[in-house]
């Protein structure tokens, strides 16, 4: 072997030493409330296809249209020869959808986030984060380099003290810009920021605010926007960032808002500048969705969704496992212990239940816990059998 091996190994060690060790699952069918793992049939709770659209007719009709027309690939990146009609499309639908002046997506949230803080932040710049957003806003601040502060989760006093930091610090550098970043509907805690308060909060401030609708876009507010719809406050929020591959059943991401901030972006965010733009299929297949969810038979989807998740909260709850207050698909079984949140996986996939155990360091260390979503794509049937696995003695027993 090696040494690039031995040292790669000495690492992979490491990380299994410290329990924290990951591996794929093949997954052999399309995305459904039963799956099939590892050649094995299994009831699914854990995708964030929160309406069932991934694998609807209309999204893969539209997906295979857009590569009779496009082709499979998109050749180059969106400012060379790759920007076809058909992302051009997709934009103007999701910013009528959105009800902003412009939208411009990118190959993948994660991407979106990148590009986008980076563009508009420099070294100068100061960003402060919910402790609780995800990875990639984190990752896009020190690509940033900006100065980077967390807020303890959902906490205003915590997020005031911040913004009265970065007013003071901007007394050095007056042009300094000022940015809060929080998601609507936290991914793995399924709570909802509290808006309104943090909306109040920057702008008494001077600062600007970038809310991450990924796991709420489609899903909330008259028109399925999202919860900044919900709360009537869409007009206030500067930069609105959603995914297209959750409810939404596709893959990418998106900015929404001004001509302004769309124009900045298509010259500054390098992750859409420096990428092949993405395949037709996918934005094919999210403009449908898009259309799909503003549909009746959206509406209907939407409904059935909320039926299911209250059916899901009184299922958990009923087989005597704490929940915490949730208002979202996203229903976290906190456990905390690494081990125990794997082993208590792995009991479940036993008995035919995929209900992921998420850790560190997607979570913080000892926060581990099941994550468990549903959709629309549930039956009642399918929750009664997560009670009776949730309810088994020898799991609760064995574990407890
Ligand atoms: N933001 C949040 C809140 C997410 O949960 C995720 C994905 N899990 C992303 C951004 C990244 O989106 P994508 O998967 O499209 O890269």
């Amino acid at each position: 072997m090696n040494s690039f091996d031995q040292a790669l190994l000495r690492q992979l060690d490491q990380i299994e030493a410290a329990g924290l060790r990951r591996h794929l699952r093949r997954v052999d069918s399309a995305q459904a409330a039963r799956i099939v793992v590892d050649g094995k049939p299994l009831l699914n709770f854990s995708s964030n296809d929160y309406l069932g659209l991934a694998n609807h007719s209309a999204l893969k009709e539209a997906a295979q249209k857009a590569v009779e027309e496009f082709g499979a690939g998109s050749g180059a990146s969106r400012l060379i020869c790759g920007s076809l009609r058909i992302h051009h499309e997709l934009e103007e639908t999701l910013a009528a959808f959105k009800g902003t002046e412009a939208a411009l997506t990118f190959s993948t949230g994660y991407a979106t986030a990148l590009g986008t803080i980076a563009a508009l932040l420099g070294k100068d710049d100061l960003i402060i984060v919910d402790k609780l957003v995800h990875a990639c806003v984190v990752d896009a601040a020190r690509l940033a380099g900006a100065k980077l502060r967390a807020f303890r989760h959902n906490d205003l006093n915590d997020l005031e003290a911040k913004l009265k930091w970065a007013a003071s610090s901007r007394i050095a550098h007056p042009a300094s810009r000022i940015l809060v970043v929080t998601e609507s509907v936290f991914s793995m805690d399924g709570d909802l920021a509290p808006l309104r308060e943090i909306v109040e909060l920057k702008d008494r401030h001077g600062a600007w605010l970038m809310l991450d609708e990924a796991h709420a876009t489609g899903l909330y507010g008259e028109n399925r926007r999202g919860v900044a719809e919900a709360f009537d406050l869409a007009d206030r929020i500067e930069i609105q960032m959603g995914t297209l591959g959750k409810a939404l059943g596709s893959g990418g991401g998106y900015i929404a808002g001004t001509r302004a901030l769309i124009d900045v972006l298509l010259n500054r965010a390098r992750s859409f500048i420096f990428s092949t733009a993405p395949v037709p299929a996918q934005a094919g297949a999210a403009r449908a969705a898009i259309e799909l969810i503003q549909s009746s038979e959206g509406e209907s989807l939407r409904q059935r969704l909320w039926q299911r998740v209250d059916q899901t909260k009184n299922a958990v709850i009923n087989a005597g496992w704490p929940l915490p207050p949730a208002q979202s698909a996203i229903l976290p079984l906190l456990i905390g212990p690494e081990d125990r949140a794997m082993d208590l996986a792995a009991s479940l996939r036993a008995a035919g239940l995929f209900v992921p155990a998420i850790r560190y360091p997607t979570v913080a260390r000892g926060a581990a816990r099941l994550r468990l979503t549903v959709t629309a794509a549930h039956s009642a049937e399918d929750i009664a059998e997560l009670q009776r696995a949730l309810q088994n003695k020898h799991l609760v027993n064995r574990d407890s």
